[in-house]
This record gives structure tokens, C-alpha cells and sequence, in this order.
């Protein structure tokens, strides 16, 4: 690919810079994202896409058309804030008490706009269309499915999918494309477990139902350590358990909530039942009963292997062959995968920290900041990324 967004993104640097510092002033939560999802709107209409407002309550759609016939690429952009009270002393400082951009957003949103208008300047050059997905409510699991149910894997049907994010793990100037899985499913599981209440000096007349959660939260270990291939991965992790109020009473139920994250889907269809065999097995051997309840929250993000070798290879050319990682992995999630499934295509993750700058808190911390140093490549880089899809080289 000849075409050098490097340099256009560079100059588009300031305007990415002003747009993610407005959003970051102004940070909305999951699906409250108006603000926000009007100033995507009213960029895209003025670039002369064809606009969609309010697709999946507020996400919104720019379709651009190129010249030419050719495939469809769905380009995937994040907006909402998180629910933290940021702690940072900059000039753009969250003014949303106890919400704030913590996971970088503002700058997806603000880098995808860029990547639209230096697509859009090239509409006689592209064959076919670039969907632009602007997504609500990723931090909470629900935004693209949201999308998804309101149509927008319709009209027309994507034939790949790509998307960044912003990546405080690594430092400005690196790039991480991973062929395969490289972010888990994530499932919430909760086991409510019933037994007979009464007094806690006569434990013989009730059914302790705290006694058996106790046993499973032991025995749920084991799955990870016993059942899961030791070559392959999971969580099973216990994030609350509730039983009783009073020192002096046998409460009648006991309830476990936790979260499975797994990269196979055989994986996680045995790791489902593991869980519910050893919480029904282990609540009628101690006489209870277990309702167990599974949610599924995401697919794991699966990039295509030939895709994900091209993108990588866009990144070399961009930030040089050793600072282009190819096996970063994390059992965090993202629904950006909701919108790759059966749709092969590419999440990659492009470095925003800046140590010296104290620009390297981890995501989700309450002075997380990323280094704007970081949008120009990661704008050329989608950029460039959607183009070996819709320009054909010459
Ligand atoms: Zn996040
Ligand atoms: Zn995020």
C-alpha cells in the first residue's frame, strides 16, 4: 500500500487532539453517550456519509460509499466513560463528577473520525464501502449486541471487521497485532444456593446452605487446575458471595456470583458444565439445592491469521519490524468480538504509555491518561489497515 496516511495523520494531530480533550471534558457512561454520539454525527454528515443516529439506543452508523464496488469493512470505534472520579491535574480534566475516560474512548472516538475523513478524501479510490461503527456502552458488555439487535450487521453486511484500542501496557511507538485468540469470552455465573434456615446453636435442624457454598468455592478450583488442557487457558473466578446477616442464624440461602473468561468455545462450554455439576452435586450431597445461572457477556476476540500477518506487516512499515508484538494476549474482553463473529477481521492494540511523562497508569485507574503521541499512528494505522481492504493497490 503506497498511500501515506503517517504524514496526513500527523496533520491531523491537533483536530484529534481538540476532539478527544472535548470528550474527555465531557465523558457520558454506557448508552447515556448523547453528547458524544452527536458530535460523531454531525462529523460524519459534514464528511457527506450517510449517517444513522441512535443504533443500539446511541451508537451511530457513517456509511461511506466509494466508487467503486468492492466489499464491505466495518471500522469499529468505542465512546463511553467509565463511572470513576478522575484524579488527574490536566487542563481537560474530566468536568463529570465520577465519570471520566479512563479506558481511552474519547481517543477511539477521536481517532476514528480522523481515519473517516482521510478515507472520505479517497472515495474515488475505494471499492466498496467503510461501515463506521461508533459504539456505546462497551465498559459494560452491552453496547454491540445493542447495535447488533437494531441492525447493524444489515444493510449491508460486513465482510470484515477492524477495530484498536488504545494500549497503556505498552509504550508509544509500539504495536500489538495477534493473530488468533487474543482477548477471552467473558461469562458471568451465579449459583444460588438453597437449604433450611433456623438457629446457629442447632445446626442438626436446619440445612446449612453457607456450609455447601463453602465446598463449591473450593471446588470450582479445580476445574481451572483439573479439567482445563494445560496448554490452553481459563478463569473461573468467585467475585462475591453472600449468605446470612446474624452471628446466631443459619440463613436458607447462600448465593456465589463470578465471572468465566475463556479463549475455546469447547472450553467454555466445559467449563459451564463443570460449574454446574459441581454446584448441583455438591449442593444435594450436603442436602441444599443449586440454581445455577450462566450469562453470556461476550465471545472471545478471534483475529483472522492472514488478516491479522497483513496488518502487522502495515505496522512494521509504519513503527518498524521490532516494535510490531505478535502474541499479546489478555483474558480481558471486549464486544468489539460480537461484531468479528463469523466476520473474519482484526482487533489490534497500538502502545499509549509515556512513563517520563507519568502517562502509564493501567486502564480503569482513576489517573489513567494516554500519550496523544499515540494517535497519529494509531489513525495511520487503521487507516491504512481499512485501505488494504476497499483500495486496490496500483
Ligand atoms: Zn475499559
Ligand atoms: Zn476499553
Amino acid at each position: 500500500m503506497s498511500i501515506n496516511f503517517h504524514e496526513e495523520a500527523v496533520a491531523l494531530l491537533p483536530r484529534m487532539v481538540e476532539v478527544r480533550r472535548d470528550l474527555h471534558r465531557h465523558p457520558e457512561l454506557a448508552f447515556q453517550e448523547v453528547r458524544t454520539a452527536g458530535i460523531v454525527a454531525s462529523t460524519l454528515t459534514e464528511l457527506g456519509l450517510e449517517v444513522q443516529t441512535g443504533i443500539g439506543k446511541t451508537g451511530v452508523i457513517g456509511l461511506l460509499e466509494g466508487d467503486h464496488e468492492g466489499p464491505t469493512l466495518l471500522v469499529r470505534a468505542d465512546m463511553d466513560a467509565l463511572p470513576i472520579l478522575e484524579a488527574n491535574e490536566t487542563d481537560y480534566i474530566s468536568g463529570e463528577a465520577g465519570k471520566m475516560h479512563a479506558c481511552g474512548h474519547d481517543g477511539h472516538t477521536s481517532i476514528g473520525l480522523a481515519v473517516a475523513r482521510m478515507l472520505n478524501e479517497r472515495r474515488s479510490d475505494i471499492h466498496g464501502r467503510v461501515k463506521f461503527v461508533f459504539q456505546p456502552a462497551e465498559e459494560i458488555g452491552q453496547g454491540a449486541k445493542a447495535m447488533i439487535d437494531d441492525g447493524a450487521l444489515e444493510g449491508p453486511r460486513p465482510d470484515f471487521s477492524i477495530g484498536l484500542h488504545l494500549w497503556n501496557d505498552m509504550p508509544v511507538g509500539k504495536v500489538a497485532v495477534t493473530a488468533g485468540a487474543c482477548m477471552s469470552a467473558a461469562d458471568i455465573w451465579q449459583c444460588t444456593i438453597t437449604g433450611s434456615g433456623g438457629h446457629g446453636a442447632q445446626p442438626d435442624k436446619t440445612i446449612d446452605p453457607i456450609v455447601a457454598a463453602s465446598q463449591i468455592v473450593t471446588a470450582v478450583q479445580s476445574i481451572v487446575s483439573r479439567n482445563v488442557d494445560p496448554l490452553d487457558t481459563a478463569v473461573v473466578t468467585i467475585g462475591a458471595i453472600h449468605g446470612g446477616d446474624a452471628f446466631n442464624v443459619i440463613p436458607p440461602t447462600a448465593e456465589i456470583k463470578g465471572t468465566i473468561r475463556t479463549y475455546r468455545k469447547e472450553t467454555k462450554q466445559m467449563v459451564h458444565q463443570r460449574i454446574r455439576e459441581i454446584c448441583e452435586g455438591i449442593a444435594q450431597a450436603m442436602g441444599c439445592e443449586a440454581k445455577v445461572e450462566i450469562i453470556s457477556m461476550t465471545i472471545a476476540v478471534d483475529n483472522d491469521a492472514a488478516i491479522s500477518d497483513r496488518i502487522a506487516g502495515i505496522a512494521a512499515g509504519l513503527v518498524g519490524e521490532e516494535n510490531v508484538i505478535r502474541d499479546e494476549r489478555t483474558m480481558g474482553s471486549e464486544d468489539v468480538s460480537l461484531f468479528m463473529d463469523d466476520i473474519p477481521g482484526c482487533y489490534f492494540f497500538v502502545g499509549s504509555a509515556n512513563a517520563e511523562r507519568g502517562l502509564n497508569y493501567p486502564h480503569h485507574h482513576p489517573q489513567f491518561d494516554v500519550d496523544e503521541a499515540a494517535f497519529p499512528i494509531a489513525a495511520a494505522l487503521l487507516a491504512e489497515a481499512a485501505a488494504s481492504f476497499v483500495i486496490p493497490e496500483n
